[in-house]
């Protein structure tokens, strides 16, 4: 085992502070990473302030990781010292349900290993414990190639923003002219105008704040419908193709359903509260509401190759370790252009 240092908080009440963490030693299929950059997800604020229930602690977050190949296991051949690579939202699954023989191991049926807080029950049954930290022992077959150029700290976020928003977009299909509506500029929703874009779609942001106008004008969007207004709601009634709504925060489904034309799709990758959808609404225009969860390795690895071809990385705000509780907090107030990443090196 090695002594490691990361970032991790002790209970739900205490900030994120300095901590010695072990990391195993390599086995046969193992690769060792030394972690450069680590973005920020909201899901590691929940996490970390136990707003799901079933933190483990002491919780090191963090699962858009990128770094180097410093070391691998005597049975890997894809991987050598010096590689450009990244971890996403797993680190393991069972390999050998349906979902992990058609590349989802997301929806792995005996459960996928989260990248931290998850029990490895495929490794040392430990609780994984993920980016904050100097670095990262991860099986070979959950390793993501970063292709060259990109650079590590605005690739970062692609592993969980990224592949959150290409893979529901790719697989509806959205492609050259299709009318796409995102809904929310965060995190999430930033990276989705970019890819939508790449992808040739006509992009619309729909968003509640006017101050995100210009911005979405910044990253690309075509057209700006601003929700606050609900006339939007009636005068750009059945315009669009797909929708991908991004929002954590409680809303109304059925007035984005609406915004679909006939045979539409909305997807949604954020989690609000459970809230009534409108079996007319689906019915009237044959629209399908469906949800999204991450991607597979398979199609991370495309996606991260997508980017890189089309020059879509993340807008950032690059903070050392000891600023992470600032940033928590600004973060839940959407204080943020639009993730903040860890530069690893400030841990020392
Ligand atoms: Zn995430
Ligand atoms: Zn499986």
């Amino acid at each position: 085992m090695t002594s490691v240092k990361a970032y991790a908080a002790q209970s739900a009440e205490s900030p994120l502070a300095p901590l010695s963490i072990d990391r195993r030693d390599p086995g046969p299929h193992d690769v060792v990473i030394d972690i450069a950059y680590c973005g920020v997800c909201h899901s590691d604020v929940h996490a970390v302030r136990n707003e799901w229930g079933r933190t483990r602690y002491p919780i090191v977050p963090g699962h858009e990781i990128t770094g180097y190949v410093v070391a691998v296991g005597n049975e890997v051949k894809r991987w050598k010292p010096g590689d450009t690579v990244g971890v996403g939202c797993m680190v393991n699954s069972c390999r050998e349900c349906s979902a992990c023989h058609e590349h989802q191991e997301q929806y792995c049926e005996r459960g996928m290993t989260a990248t931290y807080n998850s029990i490895d029950k495929r490794g040392d049954r430990t609780v994984t414990k993920g980016g904050y930290s100097t670095r990262i022992v991860v099986n070979e077959d959950f390793v993501l190639r970063i292709p060259q150029g990109m650079p590590l700290d605005r690739t970062a976020p692609l592993l969980c923003a990224g592949i959150t928003t290409y893979s529901p977009l790719h697989r509806h299909g959205v492609t050259t002219g299709a009318k796409v509506g995102i809904v929310g500029l965060g995190g999430l929703g930033h990276v989705a105008v970019k890819i939508a874009k790449a992808l040739g779609a006509h992009v619309t942001m729909i968003s509640h704040s006017e101050r995100k106008k210009a911005d979405a004008e910044h990253l690309g969007a075509d057209d700006f419908l601003l929700t606050r207004d609900p006339e939007v709601f009636k005068s750009h009634a059945k315009r669009f193709d797909f929708i991908l709504d991004t929002i954590s925060a409680n809303h109304d489904y059925n007035a984005y359903l609406n915004l679909l034309r006939l045979d539409g799709t909305m997807v949604v990758v954020g989690l609000p509260e459970p809230a009534p959808v409108s079996a007319d609404t689906l019915i009237q225009g044959r629209r399908s509401l469906a949800g999204s969860l991450i991607g597979g390795i398979k199609e991370t690895q495309e996606m991260l190759d997508f980017c890189a071809k089309h020059g879509v990385l993340a807008d950032i705000e690059l903070i050392p370790a000891s600023k992470i509780n600032e940033a928590y907090d600004r973060m839940v107030k959407s204080d943020v252009r639009y993730r903040f990443v860890i530069d690893i090196q400030s841990l020392g």
